[in-house]
């Protein structure tokens, strides 16, 4: 099994159609979705992580295409250095997803990759630059 993570771009016209009822139903792709700006009848975005077979993601990614839906890979994600971090909670404040929360007994950031949306909110707000981006093919 593969995983893969993508951001879609939605044209107008496709914003309000049945698109990941077909991934699962025609291409037996499992998909999460991450995070959505999609309104009907204006241009959408859509962060998704699609889990399934190499050959059955495929046939999903050309579906896609030809539906008329851009799509780019969602190649980046975040490092903690946890020797630099000094657990402020600084970060905590603006995750937007609660990737980064406090663990309340022990008083140590807790970071949860599933959840990272890399929005890049947390390196600006870390005050000892112990959070960076990393980039990947
Ligand atoms: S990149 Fe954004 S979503 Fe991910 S941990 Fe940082 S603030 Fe949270
Ligand atoms: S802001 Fe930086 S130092 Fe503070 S808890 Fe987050 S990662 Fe650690």
């Amino acid at each position: 099994m593969k995983k893969i993570k993508l951001i879609l771009y939605f044209p107008p016209e496709r914003t309000d159609k049945p698109f990941t009822y077909h991934l699962v139903k025609d291409y037996d792709v499992i998909f999460n979705i991450l995070q959505a700006e999609i309104q009907p009848g204006k241009r959408g975005r859509l962060t998704i992580e699609l889990e399934g077979t190499e050959e059955n993601i495929q046939r999903a990614l050309e579906f896609t295409r030809e539906y008329g839906i851009e799509y780019r890979p969602f190649n980046k994600n975040i490092v903690r250095n946890q020797g630099e971090c000094i657990d402020c909670g600084a970060c905590t404040a603006v995750c937007p997803s609660d990737a980064l929360h406090m663990n309340t007994e022990t008083w140590k950031l807790n970071f949860d990759e599933k959840k990272c949306l890399v929005c890049e909110l947390c390196i600006r707000a870390c005050p000892v630059k112990a959070i960076d981006v990393n980039m990947f093919e």
